[in-house]
């Protein structure tokens, strides 16, 4: 269970949509903050270091990033786009992690002007990579195939497209050493929003006996073990969260048995997880603008699937909020939809509701990861304002609204702004 609380009251979100119109997203400093550092805490026993890389992709918003940066986080990215917002953070060297799939050679060449980690995802890849010349510090993304059973989003491991095979990488290591790479590590990612703690920890127990076979067989040392993101969050009241202390020592056990008693050179632990971390502190805040009776009872508000597409792709649950009506009786039964020219722009189908009137600020929940950065322009919409609703109040937009000229700013055409 989880309270699925805000940050703010009707009147003080009131005050803040006079200033900032809505539909705006808005994240809570403080919350990201906290979350921030007891994931660092939970795994505070690790010999050599912990570090979480946060998914630029989550929430690729530079103020999102600094703020993560402070509190010692790296980041994780997989485009040019998410390297340069890294760069101008000031994030570097082994704090970048550049975990991409299917990567072009432009992309590579920037990693590598960053010093940024890079993991390759397949084997082919080396070779690819000396055409630029390999980087002394290495990663190989493993993918468990058969061995790992998967989870909805991200599918089974033998049918996702990423990483090595075991056999692929022990070649791999063998075959970067040859050619000079100085340092390794290792990591693999095969869940996305879990939220069984025993998931994570059985990844790791394979994780970690893999770079016990690697540093058998090819008598290299593994300096660092990613274990990826997808630490899902509580989307549901019924939800729990992630108990990061039962992922650590879950963790911890293995890594003991691994690594200390095996007495290999112990590794820094890393996480690449955005979802845990700003997912929960951020809120897409609308105007419902119209209500609609037919075959069913609508709420029409003023975002669309295009500022959230979380619910109309996987129809994933989002809590909704209807400000000054948080303890009114739920009486009601509505669609909560958009204005996209689609059936599927819906952020609640059937949902119990207090009655909603035009004018009401309904709340979406759980929209601080994969929220507007999943955002489009299909339908000619444009996307929302970003705000940060600072620690001591004061709320800062971090990235204004689009506006047609945006829009248009591909075209040149007579007429168009
Ligand atoms: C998406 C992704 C992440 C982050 O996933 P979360 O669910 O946000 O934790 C980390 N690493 C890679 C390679 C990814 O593709």
């Amino acid at each position: 269970m989880n309270d699925k609380t805000l940050p703010f009251d009707q009147k003080t979100i009131r005050e803040i949509a006079r200033k900032f119109p809505t539909p705006f997203h808005i994240y809570d400093e403080k919350a990201i903050r906290k979350a921030a550092r007891s994931f660092a805490a939970a795994f505070d026993w690790a010999p050599t270091g912990f570090r979480n890389h946060y998914a630029v992709k989550a929430c690729p918003n530079p103020y999102i990033i600094k703020i993560l940066a402070e509190e010692g986080m790296g980041t994780d990215c997989s485009s040019m786009a998410e390297l340069i917002l890294s760069e101008a953070v000031g994030i570097k060297g082994d704090q970048l992690f550049f975990s991409s799939n299917n990567t072009p050679l432009e992309e590579y060449l920037k990693a590598t002007e960053l010093g940024a980690v890079i993991n390759l995802d397949d084997i082919t890849h080396l070779k690819y990579l000396e055409q630029i010349g390999l980087p002394e510090t290495l990663s190989f993304r493993f993918n468990p195939g058969p061995m790992k059973k998967g989870n909805d989003i991200i599918g089974k491991p033998e049918e996702a497209k990423y990483g090595l095979t075991r056999k692929q990488m022990i070649e791999a290591y063998e075959r970067a050493k040859e050619k000079g790479v100085k340092r390794f590590g290792i990591h693999t990612m095969v869940a996305s929003n879990e939220l069984n703690v025993a998931y994570f920890v059985e990844t790791a127990d394979i994780l970690l006996q893999l770079l016990a076979d690697i540093t058998e067989e090819t008598g290299i040392t593994i300096d660092f073990i990613n274990f990826g993101g997808g630490i899902g969050i509580p989307y549901r009241p019924e939800d729990n969260p992630v108990d990061l202390q039962a992922v650590s020592k879950g963790i911890k056990k293995r890594y003991t048995e691994y690594v200390v008693a095996a007495a290999l050179k112990p590794p820094a632990i890393y996480f690449e997880c955005g979802r845990v971390v700003t997912g929960p502190y951020g809120y897409l805040v609308t105007e419902a603008i119209h209500e609609k009776h037919i075959y069913k009872e609508y709420i029409g508000v003023n975002a669309s699937m295009a500022d959230l597409m979380r619910p109309g792709l996987y129809g994933a649950y989002h809590h909704i909020t209807v400000m000054g009506k948080e303890n009114d009786p739920a009486t009601e039964t509505y669609d909560v939809v958009g204005s996209l020219c689609e059936n599927n722009d819906k952020f609640a189908i059937n949902r119990r509701l207090p009655p909603i009137e035009r004018g009401d600020l309904v709340v979406i929940h759980d929209t601080g990861a994969h929220g507007r950065a999943m955002g489009f322009n299909y339908n000619g919409k444009l996307r929302t304002a970003e705000l940060l609703l600072k620690e001591d109040g004061a709320v800062q937009e971090i990235r204004r609204r689009e506006n047609l000229a945006d829009y248009f700013a591909t075209l040149d055409f007579p007429g168009l702004p």
